[in-house]
């Protein structure tokens, strides 16, 4: 959506594809952090954006036993919002598409899942989408896999993916609000035999909780039954134990498969792909929507005039990847150097032992700028270098429009 909102404010002609009738999913992560928010004040948008509900995190906090530890502190970073907006994702998505029919060149279609890749020759020319109305057959110049960690577009395209494992899965839930509840603590954290960590996700008038527990230990945890599911999770936030008796039926629990893994390239003459489609992004710091972001961003700057003027070569999209890989790789081996330490230390046998990544920031409290501007900043925060075409040049040097 992103990028696709950025070519068409470039001038570039652009459908985006969506197979849901909506963006209503609750396990799509609600942050948008310090270095995205600053993209939208590029764009014009941030007042507009900052009207939209949405809580404001300026430190994240995780509660280790009953001690309360400041992990990250943003207000330090050199940027214009110095905090995490918490916001449901599908808002921020509504947001991006109202402001992109701004643009003659956006359009957007839901109930439109892509099924296959068009190729001609040696290039992949567009994509075959299933509708309720039937197949629909999309042509055109640059085709982009934006299709999350369970990416269509990567597949049909035989792209060859790099897996890294994770230890990790989550079950994810809704736990009703009370009043009393803390405030701003995105984590809890306490040893134990299955469920020792759990983020919680100020959604106004509910928390989305997300138990993390070791892969593949879901059915287990399922066959314990729901009323020791509820009391495990009642031992490590205690302020959620009357609430959690509304948890009546685990239909009500997703469990999320982690995993972690890139592309070994990203692009095939006429397809790019970006976000967790090219690089599947742990949970770990929930910086994967930014980092897709930041893809779109340096995407867009690289490739929308070439695509204005209707040339896009393979060199072109490789130097999207040269641009982002060095920064995936290295989130991602934070990503697995924490989720393996938090996950496979003392705390994971139950010795009460907080994990070493915790013991090292409550030794040096410096790190939490060093955490804050991982989480918040990134490796290579994105700005935003294209122009937003007067609306009079829109369409005047149109890329091979959709059919
Ligand atoms: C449990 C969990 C919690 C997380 N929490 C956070 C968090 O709090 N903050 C954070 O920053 N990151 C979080 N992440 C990571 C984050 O969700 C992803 O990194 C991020 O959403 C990637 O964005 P994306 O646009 O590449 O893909 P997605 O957000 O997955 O979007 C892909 C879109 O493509 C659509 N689609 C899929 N297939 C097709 C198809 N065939 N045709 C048409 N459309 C299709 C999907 O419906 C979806 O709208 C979390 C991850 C997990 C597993």
């Amino acid at each position: 959506m992103m990028l696709g909102f950025l070519l068409a404010r470039a001038g570039v002609e652009v459908l985006v594809l969506e197979k849901h009738a909506d963006f209503f999913r609750d396990f799509r992560g609600d942050t948008l952090h310090p270095s995205s928010l600053e993209v939208i004040h590029e764009l014009g948008l941030l007042e507009d954006f900052l009207r939209l509900p949405h809580t404001e995190l300026r430190e994240a906090r995780g509660m280790i036993g009953e001690e309360t530890l400041t992990l990250a502190d943003f207000s330090r970073l050199p940027v214009r919002c110095k905090f995490i907006a918490m916001i449901p994702q599908w808002d921020f998505l509504n947001f991006l598409a109202g402001h992109g029919k701004r643009y003659p060149g956006f359009h957007l279609r839901m109930q439109a899942e892509v099924t296959d890749l068009i190729r001609e020759g040696e290039c992949f020319a567009g994509v075959r989408a299933m509708t309720p109305s039937g197949e629909l057959e999309v042509r055109a110049q640059l085709v982009v896999g934006a299709d999350g960690r369970h990416s269509t577009v990567r597949e049909r395209a035989g792209f060859e993916v790099l897996e890294f494992g994770a230890p990790i899965d989550v079950l994810w839930f809704r736990i009703a609000k009370s009043a009393g509840d803390p405030q701003q603590v995105l984590g809890y954290f306490r040893p134990g035999k299955t469920i020792r960590m759990l983020v919680m996700l100020d959604r106004g008038d509910y928390w989305q909780a997300g138990a993390v527990i070791p892969k593949g230990s879901g059915e287990q945890i399922r066959a314990q039954g729901l009323a020791a599911f509820r009391a495990d999770i009642a031992r490590i936030a205690p302020f959620a134990r009357a609430s959690l008796e509304g948890l009546g039926d685990w239909d009500e629990v997703k469990l999320l498969t982690v995993k972690v893994d890139r592309l070994r390239e990203w692009h095939g003459p006429g397809l790019l792909c970006i976000g967790d489609a090219a690089h599947a992004m742990s949970p770990v710091g929930g910086i994967g929507i930014n980092i897709a972001l930041q893809d779109a961003v340096a995407a867009a700057n690289l490739r929308a005039e070439k695509l204005r003027t209707g040339s896009v070569s393979e060199d072109d999209l490789r130097a999207v990847q040269r641009r982002r890989g060095r920064a995936v790789r290295m989130t991602q081996a934070v990503q697995i150097f924490v989720q393996n330490r938090v996950f496979r230390s003392g705390a994971d046998r139950g010795s009460g032992t907080a994990p070493l990544p915790v013991r090292l920031i409550r030794a040096f409290p410096f790190l939490r700028r060093l955490v804050a501007r991982f989480i918040g900043m990134g490796f290579q925060p994105e700005h935003v270098r294209t122009r937003e075409l007067a609306a009079e040049y829109h369409g005047v040097t149109p890329s091979r429009p959709a059919r």
